[in-house]
């Protein structure tokens, strides 16, 4: 294969550990992307030089996992995470080797590498690359298989295969067949895995170009039942009217023709997994799923929680899969617009827009026609540029105008509070100072004030 051009600030690198003796290679994906002409992102470096001598040589370094032999050097504008050649000694938990040894050589050190397309090394100054495993002509095959026994290499990490799956569908390969029939037999070991490294393999599936086809591969290989047990659970489960497919392929559809964007894709995916346990059979056979998004929401909640998504994930995807179930058509009056709005926000109905298209083509099996959101979108445009009242911080009044006229701040005053953005949602004209105060000691009664 033509060997991937070199930066010349990584000669550069190279030269730095040639002039105190000792080898630097490049390794794993970088070389792996540059060969077949994927965008390399970051270099990864391995050398023989230990942890503590790599400190030595360069001035700004980081020791960001120097109990593994690795350090990240900042070298001419780049992150270089540079690794000391090393073994993995014994496996016993199925997720971390109990030791790692240094003063090993290059060979042996690729040799403790997951699948032969990562166990290369590229030398930079010489411009040649080093592939003991056959990497190049897996490359070629688009194939991912395992370095050595693929039995032995799952038992050490119950991790990998599910980084089988993900370079697969990152790479568009297939995974070589001994590799795959290796899968069912690691299975308890990958129920050991951290949420944090199951996480990081998961986004990667989710942001490929066409994700289903990991989850496709999980679940044929059973992984999908033991890391996302919700959604085996749409498999089989039957929609009829407008649909397809079923729960599950109808979710990988949606999945597929959504936007390359976190949360829009997590919401995708778990958009309908609350089905199964909404379904009900009317008498003329028709199934309905009565507040299924809520439900949805919910157990998506659990399943982003469980792998230690941020916070801030989890809030925009359950807020995105709860307020999926709308309907527009051109009978909105513009409050039931400012209302569709307030509930949404603005920062999120951009995405929600994005999930309805995405959900639409999992309706119907084709891509659905991006103009059909036009109509709504423009009503949101025309609604946003009059800057008119949708939250309770647009109020012309606030908490202390109304505890000036004695409303006690608390649970009554924020029913106050949403009275009258009801009221400003209804009609904005009502939205001065004198309207809203008149507005308040109106109901202040009801509330027993
Ligand atoms: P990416 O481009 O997504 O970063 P990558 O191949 O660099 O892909 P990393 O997870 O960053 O993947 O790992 C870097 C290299 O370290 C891999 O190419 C592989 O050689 C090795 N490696 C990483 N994780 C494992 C593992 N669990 N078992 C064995 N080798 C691994
Ligand atoms: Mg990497």
């Amino acid at each position: 294969m033509r060997i991937p051009l070199i930066p010349s600030e990584l000669k550069d690198f190279a030269q730095v550990f040639r002039r105190a003796g000792r080898q630097c290679y490049i390794v794993g994906g970088a070389v792996r992307d540059g060969l077949i002409g994927r965008l390399v992102a970051d270099y990864d470096a391995a050398t023989d030089a230990p942890p503590e001598e790599v400190m030595r040589l360069f001035r700004r370094v980081v020791p960001t996992g120097i109990k593994h032999g690795t350090v990240t050097v900042l070298w001419k504008g780049r992150n270089i995470e540079t690794t000391t050649f090393r073994r993995d000694l014994g496996y016993s938990d199925g997720r971390r080797p109990d030791k790692v040894e240094f003063g090993a050589s290059l060979e042996e050190d690729l040799a403790r590498r997951d699948f032969t397309i990562n166990a290369m090394a590229l030398d930079p100054l010489e411009s040649r690359i080093i592939d003991p495993h056959g990497g190049q002509a897996d490359l070629e095959r688009r194939l991912v298989r395992a370095v050595g026994d693929p039995v032995l290499r799952f038992a050490e990490d119950g991790l990998r295969p599910l980084r089988a799956v993900r370079f697969a569908t990152q790479l568009g390969f297939e995974i070589e067949a001994a590799t795959f029939a290796a899968v069912n037999g690691a299975l308890s070991r990958l129920k050991a895995v951290s949420a944090e490294r199951l996480r990081e393999e998961i986004e990667k599936i989710l942001m490929a170009s066409e994700p289903s086809r990991g989850l496709r591969l999980m679940e044929e290989s059973g992984m999908l039942a033991i890391v996302l047990p919700e959604l085996t659970a749409c498999r089989g489960v039957e929609q009829r009217g407008l649909h397809r497919f079923d729960v599950l392929d109808h979710l990988y559809v949606s999945l597929d023709a959504s936007p390359r964007d976190r949360e829009i894709r997590l919401a995708a995916l778990f958009h309908d997994i609350g089905k199964p346990g909404t379904r009900r059979r009317e008498d003329d056979g028709v199934f309905t799923f009565h507040r299924h998004e809520e439900l949805s929401a919910r157990l998506a909640e659990g399943i982003l929680k469980r792998l230690r998504f941020p916070n801030a994930v989890i809030d925009e995807v359950t807020h995105l899969i709860r307020q999926h179930m709308f309907f527009y058509d051109e009978s909105w009056s513009d409050a039931a617009v400012r209302r569709f709005l307030a509930r949404v926000g603005t920062d999120h109905v951009d995405k929600l827009l994005a999930l309805r298209l995405a959900d639409s083509t999992g309706i119907l099996g084709h891509p659905a026609d991006p103009r059909s959101i036009e109509p709504l979108r423009r009503r949101i445009d025309a609604v946003i540029a009059k800057d008119e009242a949708l939250g309770l911080k647009d109020l012309a009044i606030g908490g202390s105008e109304l505890a000036a006229l004695g409303v006690p701040r608390g649970p009554v005053m924020g029913r106050i509070l949403a009275e009258l953005l009801e009221t400003v949602l209804d009609d904005p004209e009502q939205n001065t100072k004198e309207q809203l105060l008149r507005i308040a000691r109106g109901i202040m009664p009801k509330y027993g004030l």
